[in-house]
């Protein structure tokens, strides 16, 4: 393990364009819950009957309780020494660009520049039914919020399971990966699509591939360098 940390942190550095790819699992040190593997939030709530549209459309006051929940939870943790290693790295290499699954905002916080927000942003919100969008940090925010553009109910500006991505975000990240020399993959399951398409499109386009992960992945086979381990304790290695 010591050696392939070794050869990664060389790769890392010595790149000229370095795209990292995060998901749940670099926040999960921070204290928030991931989605899948060990500790996911899976163990008490049933996520994909509450991120989707169906969901909302259902029982929209169930939907906002765990949005509540989930923003009370983020606005008491932090970034961790992960984050900071990225931040760290966005200012020695030449170019650098940040794509994440992650809602948290914790990359923003930790002071990471170049991001691209794949899913969204856990403090806006958006109207379910006309184009109003907008920042909002209220802790709880108090149902039913109601959109003062048109009167519709408004909802996390995130992407659900079942959704779309924001095409143009979508088509920035794919064009990071396509160009990049290497990319680093930090705690993502890679199940959830398009997000995980990346990886595989960052190989047919000849960067070398790094993971970093606790546990092996969909995407381990294609990887060049697969470390085990907790993200917090390992990105810090390659500064
Ligand atoms: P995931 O929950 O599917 O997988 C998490 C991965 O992180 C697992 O492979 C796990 O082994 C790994 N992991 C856990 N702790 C780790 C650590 N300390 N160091 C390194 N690896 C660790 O996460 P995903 O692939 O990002 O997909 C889940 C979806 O849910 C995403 O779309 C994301 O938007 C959303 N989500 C976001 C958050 C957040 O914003 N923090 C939290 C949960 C889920
Ligand atoms: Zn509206």
């Amino acid at each position: 393990m010591e050696e392939l940390i070794e050869e990664a942190r060389k790769r890392v550095l010595g790149s000229k364009r370095l795209v990292a790819l995060t998901g749940a699992g670099i926040s999960a040190e921070s204290g928030v819950p991931t989605f899948r593997g060990k500790g996911g939030i899976w163990q008490r709530y049933k996520v994909t009957d509450l991120a989707t549209p169906h969901a909302f459309a259902k029982d929209p006051r169930l939907v906002w309780e765990f949005y509540n929940w989930r923003r009370d939870l983020i606005s008491k943790v932090t970034y961790n020494p992960a984050h900071k290693a990225l931040v760290d790295l966005e200012k020695i290499v030449p170019h650098f660009a940040l794509i994440t699954q992650n809602i948290d905002d914790l990359h923003r916080k930790a002071g990471s520049k170049n991001l691209i927000e794949l899913h969204g942003n856990i403090w806006w919100v958006k109207c379910s039914k006309c184009d109003y969008k907008a920042k909002d940090k209220r802790v709880p925010i108090p149902f039913p919020p109601i959109c003062p553009k048109c009167g519709g109910m408004l909802r996390p500006d995130v992407v659900w399971f079942g959704e779309f991505l924001d095409m143009d975000t979508l088509n920035m990240a794919v064009s990071e990966v396509e160009k990049a020399d290497t990319i680093l993959v930090v705690g993502t399951s890679a199940v959830v699509q398009p997000a995980a398409s990346l990886i595989g499109i960052g190989k047919k386009s000849g960067a070398f591939l790094i993971e970093v992960n606790l546990e092996p992945t969909e995407a381990t086979p294609i990887f060049d360098i697969s470390i085990r381990g907790r993200a917090g304790e390992i990105l810090p290695r390659f500064i």
